[in-house]
């Protein structure tokens, strides 16, 4: 390519030009030192007074109360995975348990993996329906022991999201919110615990947040590694290790840059745009379908499947030509999938909507 491609990518995924425009602006000579940012200390004056910056602006944008601590993390939604349970479980009072609600790939891992650090405990599952939508709540099976009931938000390989954070009776909620940070707003008082990668929704992959409730901190097992303790990293501003520098400058520019668009509110409006757009298209459609219950399908990954399959190499092939790039379903999913997170303008949209018009003409 010769030019920008409107990437649907699930991530790492398309960042806002401005933001890769600015770091490339400041790549040989940040804040008059000399060198880059990713070659300057994190202890710092100028790191650490960037990182006051970039927690702040997270804080303005998800309206986090100073009730809970935000801490910026390696590892991943995966390492965090085995830290939620190494640091909540031991809440549980008949020892170490957590309640799973599985709608994906995703939240189906999460719950695998706890099952290393105590009693895992599959409280609904959608497994049985190919993971196209959300049991319906009258089926959820919570128990009265665990110490906390874990969701994920945003099902990214199948399409699928929760409209709201869902009601358990007042128990403890954990959420993965990896594919759909910042994408709408949230009341941040109704979890206990939120996580994600920055590398779908805010900048490069590297650096993974974690939402957390102060209370819930310093209860983990002996066993916790110290970097995914959270009480730790909270008491050494997530900087018992060399924090990963570059990819929280990154994440502090699309914090700006969001900030600049409005702000949570006004990008939520324009997400639902995008994924109108994208949704009504394809109901309309004789060629192209999405299975996900109407209600709970993803604004961020926007599944789909072509009914005649043997059409699949030939969409790709051309879609991509056309520059719109990176549409195949991930192989446990199958199908095509469109990944419109915030930085992903309507425009892109639109141009994937005339193409896909235009091959289902050409059909
Ligand atoms: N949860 C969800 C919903 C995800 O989409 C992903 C990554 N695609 C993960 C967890 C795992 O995140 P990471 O690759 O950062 O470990």
């Amino acid at each position: 390519f010769d030019r920008r491609i409107f990437n649907f990518a699930a991530g790492p995924a398309t960042l806002p030009e401005e933001v890769l425009k600015q770091a490339a602006a400041e790549m040989l000579n940040w804040q008059g030192l000399g060198a880059s940012v990713m070659e300057v200390s994190h202890r710092g004056k100028e790191f650490m007074a960037l990182y006051e910056e970039v927690l702040q602006d997270l804080r303005t944008l998800m309206e986090i109360p100073d009730s809970y601590e935000i801490l910026m993390l390696q590892g991943g939604g995966l390492g965090q995975n085995a830290a939620i349970p190494m640091n909540l479980m031991p809440l549980a009072k008949n020892g170490p348990k957590a309640d799973f609600l599985v709608t994906g790939v995703w939240s189906e891992k999460s719950y695998k993996e706890a099952e290393k650090y105590g009693v895992a405990h599959l409280a609904a599952s959608s497994a049985a329906e190919k993971f196209n939508t959300i049991p319906a709540r009258s089926t959820w099976q919570l128990s009265d022991d665990a110490a906390y009931v874990h969701y994920c938000a945003n099902e990214t390989i199948g399409g699928v999201e929760f409209p709201d954070v869902p009601d358990v009776n007042g128990k403890l909620l954990v959420a993965d919110i990896s594919s759909n940070i910042l994408s709408r707003e949230i009341d941040i008082t109704k979890c206990g615990v939120w996580f994600g990668g920055a590398q779908k929704n805010i900048g490069p992959s590297g650096v993974t947040i974690v939402i957390v409730r102060k209370d819930l901190m310093g209860h983990s097992m002996k066993i916790t590694p110290s970097i995914w303790d959270w009480s730790k990293q909270a008491a050494t501003d997530s900087m018992l290790n060399t924090p990963p520098t570059f990819s929280i400058y990154m994440a502090g520019l699309g914090f700006k840059w969001l900030l600049k668009q409005g702000g949570v509110k006004a990008i939520e409006k324009r997400n639902l745009e995008k994924a109108d757009l994208l949704y009504n298209f394809l109901d309309q459609s004789s060629l192209y379908e999405n299975r996900v219950t109407k209600e709970y399908r993803s604004r961020m990954n926007v599944t789909f499947f072509l009914k005649n399959e043997n059409l699949n190499a030939q969409f790709l092939e051309q879609s991509n030509a056309a520059g719109l790039v990176a549409l195949r379903g991930h192989k446990a999913a199958g199908g095509m999938r469109a990944s419109i997170y915030n930085a992903m303008p309507l425009e892109g949209v639109k141009a994937l909507v005339e193409f896909m018009r235009d091959f289902e003409r050409r059909a």
